[in-house]
């Protein structure tokens, strides 16, 4: 594993916003890939409505 790699691996550990354990993980932001501990939290972070937990239809992220 490079550098790069492990310096993004721990960027998704939290939520972007809040700094809880994510959940979501989105890689086509304008800032490239941050991850979420819920659809409020992107909503925040995207300036979107937030439209209740589901909307969005994030995927669950899971480890490799
Ligand atoms: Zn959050």
């Amino acid at each position: 594993m490079n550098f790069y790699d492990d310096m993004m691996k721990r960027r998704i550990q939290y939520c972007a916003v809040c700094e809880k354990p994510r959940k979501y993980v989105v890689e086509d932001l304008a800032v490239g890939t941050r991850a979420f501990c819920s659809e409020k939290c992107y909503a925040e972070f995207a300036g979107l409505p937030f439209m209740g937990e589901g909307y969005y239809g994030l995927e669950e992220y899971e480890d490799e």
